[in-house]
């Protein structure tokens, strides 16, 4: 055969290179605080989620290896059948007791739980309610649901609340992230919740990145919002991952009873893959009891994100770059243009400093943006030495 649509990959991935979007990963390995070794050399990196800096913890591997010693390296099957290991089942109790909620099913990747929650919960007659925002995982989920997808664009309630009114479905999911992850902004959690309950609607929160970092002890937006315990709204299905603040893998819902009891049995991403290792969930439990307890985490986290904003905003003044209006770890800085961005990332690199460029399709065209993630495993020193670099990038690209 001469003339076949497979020729066309290599032309398509110039067109990628054309447009500044083709990616590359790095090989990378901890480096100690918040340095990686990438690509052989030591950076100081701005770039992962690892918000509390537990991802090495001995505590973490210790109870890794335990679990490994007790259980193997892998469960051998899915939960509905032989993978639900005593760890798994002990990390379920221990999630529900610590964001407060009747119940909780752990999952071995925050993007296939809610890739399959979705579908679980609404189907063709039903209509879901997403923000524009959302994480590309909220969104296919929509999708293979085949509910009717009405998207209302970022944050703004009374589009929602009009999108609600309209709406004939009798069962009506509004899906949102609680933390934005590409802007760092948070979601307003009593209005939503005050929306789903004026018009019998189920609030699916997704809080990747407020879960160990937001709310008393780390227990996350949720909690934050003052919905914990036994005064929780039931019409909240609460998500979150485990491979961010968490420092492992993985991710859980949680909720009403018998809610959670419906996405066991119906979840096709939670029944037909293969259960998470018990070793995760060994090291998970241990993550948990450093959540709960190092409060100073949470204080130098929140410490180091004021010092970076004050520091940005004082010496980027007279630069056309913007950061966003976020108050979590994630601190995005407004760039443009993707090759401007790109230049920029570059610059940083040069310095020994490793901060993504974000690109469309992941943002809005014209937003290319550095995502800069602070964690606690920054010091003062690396937050300075971020800002210095950064404000003699702007002072050369005037
Ligand atoms: C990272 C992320 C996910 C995916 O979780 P994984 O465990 O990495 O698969 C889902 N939702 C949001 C908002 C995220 O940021």
């Amino acid at each position: 055969m001469t003339n076949t649509w497979l020729d066309d990959f290599p032309a398509r991935l110039k067109k990628l290179d054309h447009t500044h979007l083709r990616r590359r990963r790095a090989v990378v390995t901890p480096d100690g605080g918040a340095r990686l070794k990438v690509d052989g050399r030591s950076m100081l990196a701005f770039c992962n989620n690892d918000y509390l800096g537990l991802s090495t913890h001995p505590d973490l591997v210790q109870a890794a290896c335990q679990g490994a010693k007790a259980f193997g390296v892998g469960s051998g099957g899915s939960p509905l059948v032989s993978g639900h290991s005593p760890a798994n089942a002990a990390l379920e109790l221990a999630l529900a007791e610590f964001v407060g909620l009747p119940r909780a099913l752990y999952f071995y990747a925050g993007f296939s739980t809610n890739t399959g929650i979705i579908p679980a919960l609404a189907g063709a007659g039903d209509a879901i309610f997403s923000d524009t925002l959302n994480h590309a995982c909220l969104i296919d989920g929509a999708r293979l649901s085949r509910a009717q997808i009405h998207r209302y664009a970022h944050a703004d309630l009374a589009a929602l609340e009009r999108a609600l009114t309209q709406s004939s479905a009798r069962c009506k999911l509004v899906i949102s992230d609680a933390v934005f992850s590409m802007d760092g902004d948070s979601a307003n959690i009593p209005a939503l919740l005050a929306l789903c309950e004026h018009h019998d609607a189920l609030l699916l929160l997704d809080d990747a990145h407020g879960f160990g970092v937001l709310g008393p002890q780390g227990r996350g937006s949720l909690a934050q919002a003052g919905q914990y315990g036994p005064n929780t709204s039931r019409r909240v299905l609460y998500m979150a991952t485990l491979g961010k603040a968490a420092g492992v893998a993985g991710a859980f819902v949680a909720g009403d009873d018998a809610l959670v009891e419906w996405l066991l049995q119906k979840t096709r991403s939670y029944i037909y893959a293969t259960a998470a290792p018990a070793l995760l969930a060994s090291a998970l439990r241990a993550s948990l009891q450093l959540i709960e307890h190092d409060e100073w985490r949470r204080t130098h986290l929140h410490n180091l994100i004021a010092r970076l904003r004050t520091g940005l905003t004082d010496r980027l003044k007279n630069s056309s770059w913007q950061l966003s209006e976020s108050q979590t770890a994630i601190q995005p800085l407004l760039i443009g243009r993707n090759d401007e961005a790109m230049t920029v990332m570059a610059g940083l690199r040069e310095r020994g400093l490793w901060v993504p460029a974000i690109r469309p399709p992941t943002v809005p065209e014209g937003t290319s943006r550095l995502r800069i993630a602070l964690s606690a495993a920054h010091s003062e020193a690396d937050i300075d030495q971020l800002i210095e670099a950064l404000a003699t990038l702007a002072r050369a690209s005037r």
